[in-house]
């Protein structure tokens, strides 16, 4: 097979060469879809351990492709990183997600995904702030999900950032908490109001007792410095127990619910609220 020039090789990987043909496709792509309105959100409920009610909705961003048919962010979101896409891309998810937060009731928030190469573009708290002003939804219903690689190269812009968003009122969480470069020393350092405990450490083959004491751990971790720990990938009876009786608070995950549009999520919260 040939693929033009540049990628003609004697040790021509084809599987390596398709990964990469469809790279390039998605980000020429990724740049039009917004437009074309391909790109829609999703909405995933975080939900009180205690009393079972729905206290945040987290945004997800789906692309239904006209050929290639359901994209994952999994799939796109790393290329939209590498290309610069994601600035633009960001900026109009927090507009989409914060139009549908405001019909939701006002004790429900609104959880938004960050990637490190969005805060780190010139006017990124600005951008997000003004998002949230054109869609009349107040920053205090906005926290931000973030990860550890975002503190990898602790520089002035990601303080900033945060220092700026967090004066407007708006909220940060800790993302995937125990995969990446867990330090404690992010946590005294930013005002977090949440932890999100790693899926992997509620199913998957090494669960056992070791993720138990761990999820413990960051759970009394977090009642002692007032932060709420969130247990992702929730998708049994059993595993719901298990992190409540480890200490955590909320939840996430198919047990509750998976992520859905817009509508449904208001439907979710209409039933909810009519019991
Ligand atoms: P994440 O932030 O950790 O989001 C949770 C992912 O786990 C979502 O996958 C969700 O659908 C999935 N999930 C939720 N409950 C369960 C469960 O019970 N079992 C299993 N197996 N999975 C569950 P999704 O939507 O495919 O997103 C994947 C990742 O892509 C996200 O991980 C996040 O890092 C990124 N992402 C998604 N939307 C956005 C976005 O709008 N902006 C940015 N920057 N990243 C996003
Ligand atoms: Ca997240
Ligand atoms: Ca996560
Ligand atoms: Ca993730």
């Amino acid at each position: 097979a040939k693929v033009g020039g540049k990628n003609r090789s004697r040790f021509y990987d084809p599987a390596m060469s398709r990964t990469l043909i469809r790279r390039r496709e998605i980000e020429h792509e990724l740049r039009a879809a917004i437009q074309r309105d391909e790109l829609s959100i999703f909405f995933q409920p975080i939900v009180d351990l205690e009393s079972g009610r729905i206290r945040t909705f987290e945004a997800l961003v789906r692309w239904f492709h006209p050929e290639k048919g359901e994209l994952t962010p999994d799939e796109f979101i790393p290329v939209a990183e590498e290309t610069g896409v994601i600035v633009t891309l960001g900026n109009w998810i927090t507009a989409q997600a914060a139009r549908a937060a405001v019909h939701w009731p006002d004790d429900v928030s609104l959880a938004v995904n960050l990637s490190p190469l969005q805060i780190k573009a010139p006017g990124a708290a600005l951008g997000i702030l003004s998002a949230l002003r054109e869609a009349g939804l107040d920053p205090s219903r906005l926290e931000l999900e973030v990860t550890e690689s975002l503190f990898l190269d602790d520089n002035h812009a990601t303080a900033g950032f945060i220092e700026a968003l967090s004066s407007a009122g708006v909220h940060f969480a800790l993302d995937d908490f125990g995969t990446g470069y867990s330090s404690l020393g992010y946590i005294d350092r930013f005002p977090f109001r949440k932890i999100k405990v790693d899926r992997s450490f509620v199913s998957g083959p090494n669960v056992g007792r070791k993720s138990e004491a761990i999820i413990r751990a960051v759970a009394e971790m977090g009642a002692q410095l007032d932060m709420e720990i969130v247990a992702e990938g929730l998708e049994t009876v059993d595993q719901v127990s298990a992190v409540r009786a480890a200490g955590c608070t909320l939840g996430q995950g198919y047990y509750f619910s998976r992520a859905v549009p817009d509508y449904l999520a208001a439907v979710l919260l209409a039933q909810e609220r009519a019991t």
